[in-house]
């Protein structure tokens, strides 16, 4: 399988600063996303920090693990390079005043071959959009999705909760986190995407669908998506990471004829 990224990042109509971040490394095959919390522009240094900090380690673990790597490896891997990233943020809370009690979301999304493997702390999210279903892969750390599960509120009433924001898991706030993993299997066409709350608290999964559905280029997708949260009031930072999958073309050389490829 062949896997194409995109990421783009963009601080919304209301607010001055970005807290968000991201990343996307297709020589790695990865992408990872991370949305900040904290005063002053402590937001922002968490988050820069843990996608820094778990794309550098990761890049590094699987450059050294070239293809023998299993899926339980880079399991493995990815919660230690998150369990590192938490402490050096916790670490930094700790120590300098500004940064007292920041935090950051975090979603990941590593490719091994046909496997896509998802981790997230927090309530930004990953979803899939395949054969025109989108369908949201990670479940939100979030207050809001503990009052759904034990159904304390309905999901419409939840579409307008004042309380949207509350997340019950993030980055830097305990000495250890708790990444929650995923496998996902890949077919030929699947668009995965990451985001951050921005994002979903602007567009409803079906404006989001609709919007998937043009099969456009990542880049032009990517700015749409961007485009219609700050539309609808673009009230936080909006950001997005898209990755396609594709059949990875037959070989076609001289060599391949004579073996019968
Ligand atoms: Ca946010």
């Amino acid at each position: 399988m062949h896997y194409t990224f995109l990421a783009r990042t963009d601080p919304g109509r209301a607010r001055d600063n970005n807290e968000d971040a991201v990343l996307v490394d297709e020589t790695a095959q990865l992408g990872v996303l991370a949305d900040g919390m904290g005063g002053y522009n402590a937001g922002e240094v968490a988050s820069a920090l843990a996608v820094d900090m778990v794309v550098r380690e990761l890049r590094g673990w699987l450059d050294l693990a070239v293809d023998r790597a299993s899926v339980r490896d880079v399991r493995r891997a990815m919660e230690i390079c998150v369990d590192l990233a938490n402490r050096q943020i916790f670490e930094a809370a700790n120590t300098h005043a500004a940064y007292s009690g920041m935090g950051t979301t975090l979603v990941m999304a590593v490719l091994h071959g046909d496997i896509l493997i998802a981790g997230h702390v927090g309530d930004s999210r990953l979803y899939r959009w395949r054969g025109g279903v989108l369908q949201q892969i990670t479940r939100d750390h979030s207050l809001l999705q503990e009052q759904l599960d034990i159904g304390l509120i309905t999901p419409e009433e939840a579409e307008h909760s004042g309380n949207r924001n509350l997340v019950t898991r993030a980055l830097g706030v305990e000495d250890t986190v708790l990444l929650d993993v995923r496998e996902v299997p890949v077919l030929p066409g699947d668009l995965f995407l990451l985001c951050s709350d921005g994002l979903n608290d602007m567009l409803t999964d079906e404006d989001i669908a609709a919007t998937l559905a043009s099969g456009l280029s990542l880049s032009v997708l990517a700015v749409r998506l961007v485009e219609e949260a700050n539309e609808r009031g673009g009230r936080d930072n909006v950001t997005v990471a898209l990755i396609r999958s594709k059949e990875t073309p037959k070989k076609s050389g001289v060599m391949a004829k004579l073996l019968g490829k």
